[in-house]
């Protein structure tokens, strides 16, 4: 979608960031002010604040917010998800990803202006504190074509500290998510040859941090973010954007005494849009990869606007349909039909996780030990068995055989298993030797806790037979 211009549209053959030569071109984007920036900031801060303390906030004694991924375990807002649990985490990212791609169809890249930690750390954090050591985009070009001064060597050293300072944060919070604030402080206090691993974790995330927020930018999300090279494949003529209006714009043409008499449009062509543009692109072009939603333009514009007494909105939200023939949101068969997965997905999923076992128990013959016959007259066959234990509560676990008659051997006596945890041990089934007919008998176990059945287990029981079973 672009501007219905003749020209022929160069700046798609390009990337603004790049010059001719191939080199990065720096982008020094004015400071940006206005509404919309402000109840941006509000946003980043609750963001933040949720981001830096989920990892210390608790239920049941347990993380809100932990991404175990060393040890295969997962706790989301006090519900302890394990490997077996799996196909619950494929149905939730696949019902978030279809959530996604629904959103994009309806706002375009709203989340990325918003709530993408990226844009939030760069544009709300980390250029804030450019913008208060080197000042505004004006100063910071001088300021990076200067010599090497007192006051140069001062104003970077000092940004890069800090900048590497908040990486710091930044990348053990991201540590706190996969391995628990517990762990991350043991690390922090212990003697440091006692956690080299963690350390050395630790270290390479700050620096990862500091070198894309540092150095790497706005690259991140025009080069490298897989969300952002969907957009040519998500959006439609029907999706809200920022969009430049260019009926209402165009002509563009500077400001001048008789504009009000001339053919000009509404842009002055001022080129504050493009000067506030953290990606360094030019909306009036159209809707472009690179753009992040993050309205700096919108507000830029609509101060301009303010000011040479024309009405606000020139850049704003709107969708392509919505600029041309003036169309309103409207529900398209497209939009239809990504909600009715998505409903079909979420009630699925909720189906799923309310009929989620908390107990999961998965019992395997050992493997290379056939049966064995015992002197009283059984035949034994030798059983591993793993008990998962979701819950916040430790288990006694007590093990029948329930079908064929039979008796069980625990190998080590009473198992239990901890609470949020697993355990693992052997048992012996016990089948009198004329009841086993067949090479292969079919077994059902009942695991109790207490008095409780909580799971029962079929397995199979391997025997001499006298003839084969067809399983
Ligand atoms: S800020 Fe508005 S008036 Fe100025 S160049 Fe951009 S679109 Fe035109
Ligand atoms: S074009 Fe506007 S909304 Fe898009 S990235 Fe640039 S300033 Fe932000």
């Amino acid at each position: 979608m672009s501007t219905e211009s003749k020209e022929p549209e160069t700046f798609r053959d390009k990337v603004s960031t790049i010059d001719k030569q191939g080199h990065r071109v720096w982008v020094y984007p004015k400071k940006p002010k206005g509404p919309i920036h402000r109840a941006r900031v509000v946003t980043a801060v609750i963001l933040l604040a949720f981001l830096f303390l989920a990892p210390f906030i608790k239920m049941n004694d347990r993380p809100l917010l932990l991404f175990d991924i060393l040890n295969r375990k997962f706790i989301i807002f006090g519900l302890v998800f394990w490997p077996q649990d799996f196909y619950l985490f494929v149905l939730a990212t696949l019902t978030l990803v279809v959530f996604i791609v629904l959103f994009t169809v309806v706002f375009g890249r709203v989340w990325c202006g918003w709530a993408c930690p990226q844009i939030v750390f760069m544009e709300l954090v980390f250029r804030k504190i450019e913008y208060w050591i080197e000042g505004d985009a004006r100063k910071q070009r001088t300021l990076a074509a200067a010599d090497w001064t007192a006051e140069k060597i001062f104003k970077k050293s000092l940004k890069h500290s800090i900048f590497y300072a908040i990486s710091f944060v930044i990348g053990n919070t991201f540590l706190a998510y996969i391995i628990g604030v517990d762990a991350l402080f043991k690390i922090i206090t212990d003697p440091p040859s006692e956690h080299i691993a963690g350390l050395t974790t630790m270290i390479l995330f700050s620096t990862i941090f500091y070198w894309v927020f540092a150095y790497f930018r706005e690259q991140a999300c025009t080069m490298v973010c897989p969300y952002g090279r969907l957009q040519g494949v998500l959006l439609d003529p029907n999706s809200i954007v920022v969009a430049y209006d260019f009926k209402r714009g165009e002509p563009r043409g500077k400001l001048s005494r008789s504009n009000h008499d001339s053919q000009k449009g509404d842009c002055i062509d001022c080129n504050l849009c493009v000067d506030v543009c953290p990606t360094g692109i030019d909306i009036r072009n159209g809707t472009q990869l690179e753009c992040v939603n993050c309205a700096a333009c919108i507000d830029a514009c609509n101060e301009v606007m303010v000011k040479v007494n024309r009405p606000k909105g020139l850049i704003r939200y709107d969708s392509y349909n919505g600029i041309v023939r003036g169309l309103k949101l409207k529900l398209t068969p497209r939009i239809a039909g990504y909600s009715a997965i998505l409903l079909l997905l979420v009630s699925l999923l909720t189906v799923l996780m309310l009929s989620r076992s908390p107990v999961e128990t998965t019992i395997l013959r050992t493997p290379g030990v056939l049966y064995q016959e015992t002197e009283d007259g059984y035949l034994t066959n030798l059983y591993n068995i793993k008990i998962i234990n979701k819950t916040f509560e430790t288990m006694p676990i007590r093990i029948e055989l329930e079908n064929p008659v039979g008796r069980i051997r625990l190998i080590g006596g009473e198992m239990q298993v901890e609470e949020d945890n697993l355990a693992e041990t052997a048992f012996f089934i016990e089948l009198p030797k004329q009841q086993v007919k067949l090479v292969r008998t079919p077994v059902t176990v009942a695991i109790y806790s207490g008095r409780k059945l909580i799971e029962r287990v079929r397995t199979s029981f391997i025997g001499p037979g006298f003839r084969r079973s067809g399983s």
